[in-house]
């Protein structure tokens, strides 16, 4: 979040550089023929090597799969049991081993980053430049995680004075596709950092991903001279033996992330055990960036453009939409820099180190084919959507306008390469707009004004606000992340902040009957 004082350095170098408003800067056009991008990128030999280096490695064969298939519920009881037998002893480990283990796991994934950088291009479709901060990401978690484990300890705090922590024994992780490295591997660590054994189910298209990860995380337990199936990877169909896992009365806590639907259908399958749901869910976003008239357009196309098609939208924390505040959505030189940024796009394969927006995880289908390929009364194509290949899963990114409040666009994920614009009359009710979901993972302003962002900042309903930068790519430890409403299902701590590890887990007052 914006403060004073940046904004105050902001208007202050922005005066130094000649435009003395904050009110969008008059300068003349400035943004050049799309093709400008795509020659330069091309026609730089230093560039070469490196692309060849990229294109080898992005296209070796994936990680050999040794992970367990589970083929029936005997299978799954095995691997519950495997895991609250070794729980044990890792538990009564004192905290400063368990922290040091989570730093070495840290330095193991270190160690393995350009092998898993290679294999989420490979398997997820992630361009490098999208791999490349997944996996800093899950180095920060493990080291973030670490930190945490001293405060678990009864009187470590005011929040837990003379309170005892009991770790769940046994954690599933069940990981979504888009972050195949950073999402499984932050799961594991937040368990192991909290004391208890983990199941880790990998989602189906990423399964190489998630065993180089984990992989890194039994290299740091073996050391500690802890059983490495402390940690376990299956893979299961999502039929009869997958919701078995899922349900399972001696799995105590599910960490999953996916769609709401997914969310919902987890609790259902909880329900029946005893103790309940115990289901941490980071679920869908229907993201939106606010534009209003004091804001730099310069800089807000740029961040629109970075938070709606970085891996080509299908992030839960993307921005589906656009709100143009007045004037703002009026405003001819904004909508044309937005159209030809959008164009300027290069899309490709990740092993073409110039592609910024790469493949989708497979064809489009259900919302996100009617997302590409129709429009609802009041809107239009400004970039309509192209499918580019016979693979179906390039598609060039599409800019519509016309969203209508309560559209079903308006309303729905779609996870993919689309960005809508909506108008407001005024800021009010570009918040309401902004509000008007289900959901509340991420939201965006771009404002010069600090009354604008101190209202904005109060009343937007969403758990990871984002003033004058890009709304995705949360930074562990300093912008933790989750959501509120439909986007968050369970005790809601955020992932890579305070109290997520607590979750896994029950603090009960010290000799007290719990
Ligand atoms: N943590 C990611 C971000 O801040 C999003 C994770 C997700 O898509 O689930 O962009």
């Amino acid at each position: 979040i914006g403060t004073d004082d940046q904004e105050a350095r902001f208007r202050e170098s922005v005066h130094l550089a000649g435009e003395v408003t904050a009110q969008p800067r008059r300068t003349t056009e400035r943004a050049p023929a799309p093709e400008a991008f795509t020659n330069a990128i091309d026609s730089d030999p230093a560039l070469e090597e490196v692309r060849a280096w990229a294109a080898e490695a992005v296209g070796a064969a994936p990680a050999r799969l040794t992970s367990p298939v589970l083929t029936s519920t005997a299978d799954v009881d095995g691997v519950v049991r495997l895991a609250r037998d070794l729980q044990r002893e890792w538990a009564e480990r004192p905290a400063h081993e368990r922290a040091a283990v989570l730093r070495r796991a840290a330095d193991e994934l270190e160690a393995r980053r350009t092998v898993l950088i290679t294999q989420a291009a490979h398997e997820g479709g992630k361009t490098v430049a999208q791999s490349d901060p997944e996996v800093s990401e899950a180095i920060d978690f493990a080291r973030y995680y670490a930190d945490r484990v001293a405060e678990l300890e009864p009187g470590a705090s005011l929040h837990t004075d003379g309170a005892r922590f009991t770790p769940a024994p046994c954690v599933l992780v069940a990981p979504p596709w888009n972050f195949p490295v950073a999402i499984p591997i932050g799961g594991v660590l937040a368990a192991l950092a909290a004391g208890s054994a983990v199941i880790i189910k990998p989602a189906p298209q990423v399964p190489g991903c998630t065993e180089i990860a984990v992989e890194a995380v039994r290299a740091a337990l073996e050391a500690s001279g802890v059983p490495r199936q402390l940690v376990q990877v299956v893979r299961t169909d999502e039929g009869e033996v997958g919701q078995a896992l899922v349900a399972h009365a001696d799995i105590d806590r599910v960490i999953l992330t996916g769609a709401a639907e997914t969310g919902d259908l987890f609790i259902s399958f909880r329900h029946g055990r005893r103790g309940g749901p115990g289901v941490l869910a980071e679920t869908s976003g229907k993201n939106s960036l606010i534009i209003t008239p004091a804001a730099d357009f310069d800089l807000a196309v740029g961040d629109l453009v970075t938070s709606a098609f970085g891996h080509a939208g299908q992030k839960c924390s993307a921005a589906s939409l656009a709100i143009l505040v007045g004037s703002a959505g009026r405003s001819e030189r904004l909508l044309r820099q937005l159209v030809d940024a959008v164009r300027s796009l290069r899309v490709g394969w990740p092993d073409d180190l110039g592609a910024t927006v790469g493949p989708l995880i497979e064809p489009p289908q259900d919302k996100l084919e009617m997302a590409l390929t129709s429009l609802e009364p009041g809107e239009r194509w400004l970039v309509e959507p192209r499918q580019l290949d016979d693979s179906g899963r390039l598609w060039s990114p599409g800019l519509k306008d016309g969203v209508r409040p309560g559209s079903w666009f308006h309303r729905t994920e779609v996870f993919g390469p689309v960005l809508g614009i909506m108008r407001a009359a005024t800021f009010e009710e570009a918040i309401a707009l902004q509000n008007a979901t289900a959901f509340g993972l991420t939201a965006g302003l771009h404002s010069l004004d600090s009354q604008e962002m101190a209202i904005w900042a109060d009343r937007t309903e969403a758990g990871n606000l984002y003033i004058n930068r890009h709304i995705t790519g949360a930074i562990v430890r300093r912008q933790s992340f989750g959501g509120w409403k439909a986007s968050n299902m369970g005790p809601g701590a955020k992932a890579g902040g305070p109290n997520y590890v607590a979750q896994l887990g029950d603090f009960e007052p010290d000799g007290l009957p719990a």
